[in-house]
């Protein structure tokens, strides 16, 4: 096992070059090599030896030995066959480390786990999957304690998104957990270069979804209708989407006191709850 983890971009260079390897832009393979920056994920991890922590494409496993070192155990998932082989000739000595060697997304939750109900996510994430992977985490059955993600600038405030900037995976995720931005880390940081910033985001999930709504699935039902035509004010992006009639929209928003005129950007959780409520109201009305 290497003893100093985290590698310059030269010794990053010279690594991959050894082992006949090149990294994959199709991959988002952007190589973490800055000391200061491992050390606030894993900080911002709060790790012990009880977790067990998933960590999403390990690369040449500069997170995955701190992870390692600190965690109860690891399982680290790395899409590209000759990066996980690599690891395994690298980080063989950690005993508990399991390297999967499988795309993250199409590996159930059981597969990761392996019995355990309890555990952390903890990534420098591939930016082309960034989205999906944490929906994956926040729909799962049992969801992660924590998660805390290195991801592009630009995606981690549209997720700390407050009403004015809201999106639908905003909405998706603040409804599970408390996302915070802890630290901006420059594209320097990274071998090669990617062209934008990242940031370090914690999500701290919580026990119960942010706004109670009677069934979660038929809340983000309506709340996508909203954003079905995001520059469209609400009253026809949602006469659009819930294929409404003007009128009975028109009465939807006066009876849950939103302007019509406003965007579905505009509306916080409390407001789309709502709603929601009110279109399943006037439904009930509508069968009787
Ligand atoms: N953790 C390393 C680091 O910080 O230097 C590498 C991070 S790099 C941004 C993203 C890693 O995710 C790459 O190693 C890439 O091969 C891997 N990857 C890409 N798509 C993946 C997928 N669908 N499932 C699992 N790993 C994936």
């Amino acid at each position: 096992m290497p003893d100093k983890e985290t590698l310059s971009s030269a010794q990053v260079k010279k690594l991959l070059r050894q082992s006949g390897l090149k990294a994959k832009k199709s991959l988002g393979q952007n190589f973490l090599v800055d000391d200061a920056v491992l050390n606030i994920i894993v900080e911002a991890a709060e790790l012990s030896r009880e977790d067990v922590v998933i960590e999403i494409g390990p690369g040449l496993g500069i997170l995955t030995v701190e992870l390692a070192q600190r965690a109860g155990n690891v399982v680290a998932v790395e899409l590209d066959t000759k990066l996980a082989s690599l690891l395994r000739s690298r980080l063989g000595s950690l005993a508990n480390l399991r390297v999967i060697n499988a795309d993250m997304l199409k590996l159930t939750l059981s597969q990761l786990l392996e019995g355990e109900n309890k555990y952390k996510v903890v990534a420098n994430l591939p930016y082309y999957i960034t989205s999906p992977v944490l929906r994956y985490f926040v729909e799962a059955s049992p969801k992660p304690s924590l998660m805390v993600v290195m991801l592009q600038k630009e995606v981690g405030e549209a997720i700390v998104a407050v009403p004015g900037q809201m999106s639908l995976l905003a909405i998706s995720l603040q409804m599970y957990s408390k996302p915070k931005i802890v630290s901006h880390v420059p594209s320097r940081c990274f071998y090669p270069q990617p062209k934008v910033d990242s940031v370090i985001l914690r999500l701290d999930m919580l026990p119960e979804p942010a706004v109670k709504v009677a069934d979660i699935n038929d809340f983000f039902e309506v709340v996508r209708c909203g954003f079905s035509s995001p520059r469209k004010q609400l009253h026809n992006s949602l006469a659009h989407g819930l294929g409404a009639k003007p009128a009975e929209v028109a009465l939807l928003l006066e009876r849950t006191d939103i302007d019509p005129k406003r965007r579905a950007e505009t509306l916080s959780l409390e407001e789309w709850a709502k709603l929601y409520e009110a279109w399943t109201i006037s439904k009930q009305d509508e069968m009787q």
